[in-house]
């Protein structure tokens, strides 16, 4: 059974060229998908019949299954999801005034062990698929529009705009430039027409400065740019996040550079997590002013958020604001980004995909999954 949330615009019109069907079938299929979330191909009333039954016989649209959906005090929603043989992965949503970000997986698990990371800890279990990938986009979708729809009190232009989900960050678990190709077909999806539509620069890949396939990146699907950097020289780098051994600081700020001249925007946003006593001291911050003197970027500090035997512990509020104020002294636009869900363990870094249960906390299940009629 071909599942047809693998392929994205390019890819569906050759498999149906396979079969001997116009390139126009395909993109009617596509957005019946997208755009819709449609997953049964009887209800493409405007495909040919023919067609809707051999579909149903050799092809299916099937995205990873909830197996727990969580809602935290501000608003913020997680969903874990099956991805089969005991594995699973985060999505995140949060929701903000005038926009919602979905945060999406991209691997179950990660090689790369930063070590404040507890996705990292638990080590790496393997790539999604390209339709795992843009199924977190599908599903969220899905099921935030089916809660829209139950629910009266919205605005009349939050409920017909259909796009709840305005940007997407590829920040949940794993590093998505490890998963090249997948990635790629997901982001593809997330910018066409015929599918999502989102604007190059509100769709964000995250990377720990996996420098050649940055290059790629800038040259095969270009859109905005994170860099976790969370260290100002390569000494502490090394070992908080342990690829910059083979692609240290010199070279990633070079592949910054080089990104740029594609990039949608025209920074980079550098994510620093801040570490009580480790990399959080104004010297360090002086030292970052001189790293990425060459590279027009934002800073986005991240407060740590704790997980069990971490071994690291959060910089003080007002460590993290003296931080950022060397920063934004200095002329570098500098967030500090708000701890959102944290009570769902649903923050930067806490992304698990645990499937037993832990003592929780205020989780609440929101409830049961069901489809959409
Ligand atoms: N692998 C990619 C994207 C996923 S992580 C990357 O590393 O960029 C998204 C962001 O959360 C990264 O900047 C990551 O370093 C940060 N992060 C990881 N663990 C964290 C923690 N415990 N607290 C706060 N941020 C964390
Ligand atoms: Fe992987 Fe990113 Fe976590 Fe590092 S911070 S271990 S690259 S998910």
């Amino acid at each position: 059974m071909v599942n047809l949330l693998d392929f994205d615009v390019d890819g569906l019109v050759a498999w149906f060229a396979e079969r001997g069907e116009k390139p126009f079938r395909a993109r009617q299929v596509m957005r019946w998908m997208h755009r819709e979330g449609c997953d049964d191909f009887e209800r493409m009333t405007d495909v040919a019949k023919s067609l809707r039954a051999k579909l149903a016989l050799d092809a299916c649209i099937r995205a990873p299954e909830p197996l727990r959906d969580s809602l935290s005090a501000d608003g913020t929603r997680k969903w874990l999801l099956d991805v089969g043989n005991g594995n699973a992965v985060e999505t995140v949503f949060i929701p903000e005034t005038g926009r919602g970000t979905l945060c999406v997986s991209s691997q179950a698990g990660c090689a790369l062990d930063c070590a404040f990371c507890s996705t990292g800890k638990q080590g790496f279990n393997r790539n999604l698929t390209a339709g795992e990938i843009i199924g977190q986009l599908w599903l969220a979708n899905r099921l935030l529009g089916a809660a829209r729809e139950a629910s009266p009190d919205l605005e009349a232009g939050e409920k017909d705009n259909g796009r709840i989900i305005s940007n997407v960050v590829m920040m949940g678990m794993g590093e998505p430039l490890a998963n090249f190709d997948n990635v790629v077909t997901a982001l593809r999806l997330m910018l066409d027409d015929h599918a999502y539509g989102l604007s190059r620069r509100r769709v964000t890949v995250s990377t720990s400065g996996i420098v050649p396939a940055m290059d790629r990146l800038r040259d095969e699907c270009p859109v905005a740019l994170a860099v976790s950097l969370h260290a100002s020289n390569d000494a502490l780098r090394d070992r908080l996040v342990p690829i910059n051994q083979k692609y240290p600081l010199a070279e990633l700020m070079a592949a910054c550079r080089r990104y740029l001249e594609r990039a949608p925007r025209d920074f980079v946003t550098f994510e620093y997590v801040m570490l009580d006593g480790v990399n959080d001291q104004d010297v360090h911050a002086r030292e970052l002013l001189a790293l990425v003197r060459d590279v027009p970027c934002k800073f986005n500090l991240i407060p740590f958020n704790p997980f069990p035997n971490s071994g690291f512990r959060r910089s003080p509020a007002e460590r993290i604001r003296r931080f950022a104020g060397i920063l934004i002294d200095a002329g570098i636009v500098t967030t500090t980004r708000k701890t959102r869900g944290d009570d769902v363990d649903a923050a930067c870094g806490q992304l698990a995909g645990q499937v037993q249960d832990k003592t929780r906390r205020t989780v609440r299940i929101v409830k049961p999954m069901e489809a959409r009629p």
